[in-house]
């Protein structure tokens, strides 16, 4: 046994990183999730269907080329405790590792792997703040490595909405809680095939603001890919 896995082993008895998945301690050759989670992960292989849930879902909001996720995403489930963790648990690494995972299989299926840039979907700058990282721009990194594709980040904004809700009515709090989106300097995404990359889609709410947006550039079209899809 190697000097470096000796103190790596000793330091897990007293500080063992925990498998976010069952939260069992992770084994020396397991990295971020255990290998009995990785087997029983509900993948969704929508990748290899370009009439997806997910796409079926998105066409009726906006003009996507194509899109998927990785895993299905259901309450009370690893899924759940897994992007719980990548989120609040100070583990960007997680979801750049599953970035990792997951692009390898994109970077074999079309239409994909001929996308030209890879774009987070950005957080709330005060979320930001807080957070301290976005998780989607981990799990962009991740699937840039295995694709071979730019991630451009700081492109696409999402705005602070300061607006006072106090003295609105229901429906208006609705409309002034949703995102706001804009693009930045949009000549550089101009005629490029865009892959929008995020956490979890649940309603496509967001999916689809930032679809309209990056779509109102020219000549671009885009693929969206997110790690988890709820429905
Ligand atoms: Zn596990």
């Amino acid at each position: 046994m190697k000097i470096g896995q000796y103190l790596h082993d000793f330091g897990s008895l007293f500080f063992p990183e925990l498998c976010p998945g069952c939260g069992k301690a992770l084994i020396h050759q397991e990295k971020c999730i255990c290998t009995d989670c990785l087997y029983k992960l509900p993948y969704t292989n929508f990748h290899q269907d370009p009439e997806n849930l997910l796409a079926k879902q998105l066409w009726g909001l906006a003009r996507v080329e194509a899109a998927t996720a990785y895993l299905h995403f259901s309450k009370e489930s690893k899924v759940q405790r897994i992007i719980h963790q990548l989120k609040y648990g100070h583990a960007p690494q997680l979801g750049e590792w599953l970035g990792e995972r997951f692009g390898s299989q994109l970077a074999l299926t079309a239409p994909y792997h001929a996308a030209d840039l890879i774009i987070p979907v950005p957080l709330h700058p005060a979320k930001l703040r807080i957070r301290g990282y976005n998780q989607a721009l981990y799990i962009a990194k991740g699937l840039s490595k295995k694709m071979g594709i730019p991630v451009i980040d700081g492109h696409l904004i999402r705005h602070s909405n300061n607006k006072s809700q106090t003295r609105k009515n229901r429906y208006e709090r609705y409309e002034n809680s949703k995102d706001i989106f804009s693009v930045r300097r949009p000549q550089i995404l101009a005629h490029r095939r865009l892959l929008l990359v995020d956490d979890v889609v649940t309603t496509g709410a967001t999916a689809e603001a930032c679809l309209r947006e990056l779509l109102k550039i020219e000549g671009t079209s885009v693929m969206l890919v997110t790690l988890a899809h709820g429905h």
